[in-house]
């Protein structure tokens, strides 16, 4: 990390990234705490990803977020990338270390991971079998988290039978593919149903699947936030189930990206949540 006592500046790489709400959440916490900085938007093609990487440590920027569609193709750009984010494929967080090299890591599993833990405090990844629905890269960061997090059983069902055999490829045994067909029978004695299909999502039909045989205790998180109930969470909460949508992954990621950038491990705070509200009226 730079000298704290300077304009400490961070920002997202990707294309496009009007619609980041990345910097509502970082400029928040750079006030709140009283940090002088700033943290932008970089709209970088990606013909021109490499210049701009190699910018980043001699304008002094403290790191990045990175998003689509760099995740993987800045890998070879890093000198380093931790292993978590190497087996989830994808790095959606740069440090810039003191000497000036660059760290890659990523903080979307964990962060969805968290969001539940707030939601639920008794929850754990060890707590029961999980089903993740989705093998994107969304899925992907999740199912290698919660492995890397003492998950014992992860179901994943995929619409594309071939992309969850790429996760359980990475990630290892504690992956058992389901048919997307079946996915209904793998809700058997879950803990957790995690939707990180992008069905639900606003203009895109909903996600298809009775909840009769998911346990009532079982949490249900959706990765996705717009809108901020999807038809399964409102499903789920109907039937008394503990809903999480994926707000708390957007927030919870941001965390350890700001802590490494500026020094303080920020808090998510109702003033956050209502900023963030605020983007979507
Ligand atoms: P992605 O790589 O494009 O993956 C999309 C997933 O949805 C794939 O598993 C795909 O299945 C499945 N899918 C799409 N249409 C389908 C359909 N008609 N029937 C069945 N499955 C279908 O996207 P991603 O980056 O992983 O993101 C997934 C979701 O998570 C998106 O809604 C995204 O907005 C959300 N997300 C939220 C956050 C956050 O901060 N809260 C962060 C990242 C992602 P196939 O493999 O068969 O195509």
């Amino acid at each position: 990390m730079a000298d704290a006592n300077t304009f400490g500046i961070a920002g997202l790489l990707g294309w496009p990234v009007a619609q980041s709400r990345s910097p509502t959440i970082h400029n928040h916490w750079l006030a709140h705490y009283g940090i002088a900085g700033r943290y932008v938007l970089f709209g970088v093609p990606p013909e021109k990803l490499e210049t701009a990487v190699r910018g980043i440590a001699v304008l002094g920027l403290r790191g990045c977020n990175v998003t689509t569609p760099h995740k993987q193709a800045i890998f070879p750009l890093l000198d380093r990338v931790d292993e978590l984010a190497r087996r989830i494929g994808a790095v959606n967080t740069v440090v810039v270390e003191k000497d000036g090299t660059l760290t890659g890591f990523n903080n979307d599993g964990n962060g969805f991971i968290q969001s539940l833990r707030d939601a639920d405090p008794g929850w754990r990844p060890d707590s029961g079998p999980v089903l993740v629905l989705g093998a994107g890269g969304a899925a992907r960061a999740v199912v290698a988290s919660l492995a890397a997090q003492g998950a014992r059983e992860i179901r994943v069902a995929n619409r594309t039978p071939g992309k969850a055999r790429e996760i359980a490829d990475a990630v290892g045994a504690a992956v058992k593919l389901v048919p997307w067909e079946q996915r209904e029978d793998a809700l058997d004695g879950i803990a957790l149903l995690a939707n990180a299909t992008s069905l639900g999502t606003a203009g895109k039909p909903p996600l298809e699947i009775s909840l009769s045989r998911l346990p009532q205790k079982a949490l249900v998180g959706d990765l996705i936030y717009i809108p901020p109930e999807t038809p399964l969470l409102a499903a789920a909460r109907t039937r008394g189930n503990v809903t999480v949508n994926g707000l708390g992954l957007l927030l919870n990621q941001a965390r350890p990206a700001f802590n490494a950038w500026f020094g303080v491990m920020p808090e998510i705070t109702p003033a956050l949540r209502q900023a963030i509200a605020a983007t979507f009226a």
